[in-house]
């Protein structure tokens, strides 16, 4: 059967099975099944607690699971013999807040994995971190401390830093939830720039008219369950389950 969703057909880029996370006891995801074919944008929706950052936090070996595996372009990165450091270094992570070192200029901030962890020359890591501040809208905030910039930019900024490494999946948790609301367009366009040009990308997010907009395929957690996934449209236009339609009456 085909699939017109883009990239449908090809074998995904992360894939996690019967995946079982538990906190002291306290089972945190259950049983989640998730796809990502290349080039897609998934977002993770849910009530908060629902399991949503513990499943990128797992996604990115942050958090060991119990149970289930992950791979990542068809590796199994939960195989306890795997290098884990060398598959974090394929996937970039955002957070909601606080991903910039104080202390060092953004163009410092976002050369440092390239030139430490991948070992690439200076000249070379500023090259591409000052395309990727262009591309994004920074280009003129490479010498600037983080402070010096506004929530948008830094978290823009941040989005660089994590893309510096050249990432097969980007993670998102969230990145707009700490930004004053006049600054969460911005961010949220670069999301989708980077949608445009071919980024695999999963993200967690409240902003349901945006995951509408951008995500070729929505997951709605419920305490820790993937109760219900499907196309943007599927989800948000024709919610199979009442849970879900009961969370998208509450927050929409
Ligand atoms: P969401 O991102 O959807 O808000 P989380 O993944 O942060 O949800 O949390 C899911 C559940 O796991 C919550 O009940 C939360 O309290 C619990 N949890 C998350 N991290 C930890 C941790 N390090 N220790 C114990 N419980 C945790
Ligand atoms: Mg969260």
């Amino acid at each position: 059967m085909s699939d017109a969703r883009p990239g449908a057909d090809a074998a995904p880029v992360l894939r996690m099975e019967s995946v079982r996370k538990t906190f002291g006891g306290t089972v945190v995801l259950r049983d989640v099944n998730l796809a990502v074919a290349p080039h897609t944008v998934t977002a993770l929706i849910g009530a908060s607690g629902s399991g949503k950052s513990t499943l990128l936090r797992c996604a990115n070996l942050l958090e060991e699971i119990d149970d289930g595996a992950i791979w990542l372009d068809g590796q199994e990165i939960t195989d306890p013999r795997v290098d884990q450091d060398a598959v974090r270094r394929r996937i970039g992570v955002v957070f909601q807040a606080y991903n910039l070192f104080p202390h060092m200029s953004v163009l410092d901030n976002i050369t440092l994995a390239p030139r430490r962890v991948h070992k690439v020359g200076r000249a070379e890591a500023e090259e591409y971190a000052r395309e990727l501040l262009d591309r994004l809208g920074l280009g003129a905030k490479a010498a600037e401390f983080p402070d010096r910039l506004s929530g948008g930019q830094q978290q823009r900024a941040a989005i660089v830093r994590a893309l510096a490494v050249r990432p097969r999946v980007l993670l998102l948790d969230e990145i707009t939830a700490a930004l004053d609301p006049e600054l969460v367009g911005e961010v949220l366009s670069v999301v989708r720039d980077l949608k445009d040009d071919g980024m695999t990308m999963v993200l967690a997010t409240h902003e349901m008219g945006f995951a509408r907009d951008v995500a070729d395929q929505v997951c709605f957690l419920r305490d820790g369950v993937i109760l219900e996934h499907g196309t943007a449209q599927e989800v948000f236009g024709a919610p199979q389950q009442e849970h879900t339609r009961r969370f998208l009456r509450r927050i929409v």
